[in-house]
């Protein structure tokens, strides 16, 4: 429809593959820039579907609605890694898919993800396929992580190998889905990197981002994360080998383990905007959100550089313990950006929302993150 040499313009529509947060965020900043975006979710009520042209209701793996959708849309893409590699090899044909059935392939199943890895050389922890439990554990050591192959996010599907607990009940716990083996790493810090490579390849990275998790959900994100240049420059590398080996299109984040002697392992891939990019909304010149619509749609990468130093804190169900928390503290604080993703069921460990705090000075921006999450637990 609106396809010109330079991409697609303004006015073109967008679909998008999964209804979350994170669709939600695309959504916002692609209609703010003209273009139109269609949701497949099960739910018609969904984050993305609030603040979308149009809705198709079905699972991701219902490929006739899938098909539907992209019989309406220009180009399409991804709110979760999980759509089946399958359905986007079958939506090709119909609509360009970015990033593509091929990516996809590689990165949701974290066998196949580590195999990838191995091959380009690039530094993770040791594992080995669960499947042999006893040959795993010998070559990975105690304690360890099994994680299950497919489907896993904010820790699910995981369990840790103490060193004497009983390793084949812990694997029912994953109700026998095969899985990996990891050796747990001693990491000072968790950090990822964040790029977006355009359909050109142009390649733009942002500020990295160092990452605290509570109970194995992102808990706070600071950036740019203080560390040496080398080290900084390492990382970038790291990631950029990796969008690059895949071929990727759109927003990448490449989350990695530091050691103590400074050296980086590479946790995991996610080949989407991602929950320790949220604070680039705001902080930087062009969002990841931005960003991600501007290669998908196969015009010129956005300015990536953040304008002020920033903090991210996750807004997680448990703070709804006692009713909706009091937004007012947050309101109260200039420096404060509120997100609220448009959920009506807050959870336990559901991800409902987050604040960004716009400060140079980072180290004073995480004290009032934790200030006002205890703020916010405690007062309803
Ligand atoms: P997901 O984000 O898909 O739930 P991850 O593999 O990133 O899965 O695991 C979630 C978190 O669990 C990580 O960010 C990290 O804090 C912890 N974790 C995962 N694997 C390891 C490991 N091998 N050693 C130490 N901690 C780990
Ligand atoms: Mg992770």
């Amino acid at each position: 429809m609106t396809a010109i040499r330079t991409g697609l313009a303004p006015g073109a529509t967008i679909g998008v593959l999964g209804g979350g947060q994170l669709g939600r965020m695309m959504a916002v900043v692609a209609r703010q820039m003209g273009y139109r975006i269609i949701v497949l979710d099960p739910s018609p009520r969904c984050p993305t579907a609030q603040v979308s042209d149009g809705v198709v209701v079905g699972a991701l793996d219902d490929l006739a609605a899938a098909k539907h959708l992209a019989s309406q849309v220009d180009v399409i893409t991804l709110d979760t890694e999980h759509v089946p590699a399958d359905i986007l090899e079958a939506l090709e044909p119909i609509a360009p898919v970015r990033p593509g059935a091929a990516v996809l392939r590689t990165i949701q199943d974290r066998l196949v993800q580590k195999q990838f890895l191995d091959r380009l050389g690039l530094p993770q922890a040791a594992w080995a396929p669960a499947d042999d439990l006893d040959a795993a554990l010998a070559k990975v050591g105690r304690p360890a992580i099994l994680k299950v192959r497919r489907a896993g996010y904010d820790g699910k599907g995981q369990v840790r190998v103490e060193r004497d607990g009983d390793p084949v009940a812990l694997l029912a716990r994953l109700r026998g889905e095969p899985a990996v083996a990891e050796a747990l790493v001693g990491f000072t810090r968790e950090i990822s990197v964040i790029l977006a490579r355009g359909l050109d390849g142009q390649i733009q990275i942002y500020p990295i981002a160092e990452n605290a998790h509570r109970r194995h959900i992102l808990h706070t994100t600071r950036a740019p994360a203080p560390m040496p240049k080398a080290r900084r420059s390492q990382a970038e590398a790291m990631a950029v080998a990796v969008a690059e080996a895949l071929g990727h299109v759109g927003v990448m984040a490449v989350e990695m383990f530091e050691l103590p002697d400074g050296q980086l392992l590479i946790n995991e891939i996610a080949p989407r905007t991602h929950n320790s990019g949220h604070y680039t909304y705001g902080a930087c010149a062009t969002s990841q959100f931005e960003q991600h619509i501007r290669a998908v749609c196969g015009v010129p990468l956005g300015d990536p550089r953040a304008l002020t130093g920033a903090v991210m804190v996750n807004l997680i169900g448990d703070l709804w313990s006692h009713g909706a928390p009091a937004w007012q503290e947050v309101l109260a604080r200039p420096e404060a950006r509120l997100h609220l993703y448009g959920k009506d069921a807050p959870a336990p460990g559901r991800k409902m929302g987050h604040v960004v705090l716009l400060d140079d000075d980072t180290g004073r921006a995480l004290a009032t993150a934790e200030s006002l999450i205890t703020t916010l637990s405690s007062r309803s």
